[in-house]
């Protein structure tokens, strides 16, 4: 069963209750009353930080990655010239070629 976050309105104690999703609203375990609200748990303020770091990270490699490609690329291409010939790599590997995209 689900466990459930509540508010009691009438003492303002935080209460945790653990019932099924169609049972009534417990009543508050601090004073008895039960005027209680249910919490709804949003994405807590941890995950809503993991979230942007993660978005933030991403964002960093893709540029990483990208400097990396730039840096990367016309030694790549020379390797597979001198390996394979001009015209192979113009031909299979098109986007080696200008190191500007
Ligand atoms: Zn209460």
């Amino acid at each position: 069963m689900p466990l459930y976050d509540y508010r009691c309105e009438v003492c303002s104690q935080p209460f945790q209750a653990r019932h099924g999703f169609n049972d009534p609203t417990p009543a508050c375990p601090h004073c008895g009353q039960a005027a209680v609200q249910r919490l709804i748990v949003k994405a807590p303020s941890i995950a809503g930080g993991m979230l942007t770091n993660a978005g933030d990270s991403r964002h960093a490699s893709k540029e990483q990655l990208k400097d990396k490609w730039a840096e990367e690329t016309p030694k790549l291409r020379k390797k597979l010239v001198d390996k394979l010939g001009e015209d192979t790599v113009s031909k299979y590997a098109p986007t080696l070629g200008s190191g500007n995209e």
